[in-house]
């Protein structure tokens, strides 16, 4: 069964708990190496978590940062992301469109993370949770013996309202034809 997450709307009870999460993974990075916890750096993680939006630009993380921290750059934003996603507290998605993407890797298991399934009609991403590749990772595995630490499947097509304005459009394209004939 695929669950699939169109918006992300979450109590705030539930986002705290998401929010200590982050902060906690994020405690255990930075004593891993030598990265430092700042203010701004919490403030942008804080935007990520409490945010209805699951894939941001840059310039939609600046537009809510500057709400509640005006004196944070977009500079500094682009830096950030580019930070937690070493980091490993975000994932970097590109789909395809000419801009980057940003979500929080919010996932409790390391490794394993969702798929995206990306309408060519009306841009919307929806989600699939479930792993649906672990055949081919078997297969991989046996024939060239290699080991899948992780994967990103992008899925092109069309969600199901652009499938009906489709077939709309193309009836509407014969109707016209049989006119003109
Ligand atoms: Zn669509
Ligand atoms: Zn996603």
């Amino acid at each position: 069964m695929a669950t699939v997450v169109t918006e992300h709307t979450e109590t705030e009870a539930a986002k705290e708990e998401t929010m200590s999460y982050m902060m906690k993974r994020m405690k255990e990075k930075i004593k891993d190496k030598k990265y430092k916890m700042t203010s701004q750096r919490q403030v942008i993680l804080r935007t990520f978590v409490n945010s209805n939006i699951r894939h941001m630009s840059a310039e939609e993380v600046f537009e809510r940062v500057k709400k509640t921290a005006p004196d944070i750059g977009l500079a500094t934003v682009y830096r950030t992301l580019d930070l937690f996603t070493t980091m490993d507290l975000l994932k970097k998605l590109d789909f395809d469109d000419g801009c980057s993407r940003y979500e929080l890797n919010d996932h409790e298991e390391e490794g394993h993370f969702h798929h995206h399934l990306i309408c060519l009609g009306c841009g919307k991403v929806w989600e699939c949770n479930d792993d649906l590749l672990e055949t081919l990772e078997s297969i991989l595995q046996k024939r060239f013996h290699f080991q899948t630490v992780d994967h990103q499947l992008k899925v092109y097509g069309y969600c199901e309202e652009c499938q009906k304005k489709r077939a709309e459009e193309e009836k509407d394209e014969k109707a016209r034809h049989a006119n003109e004939e």
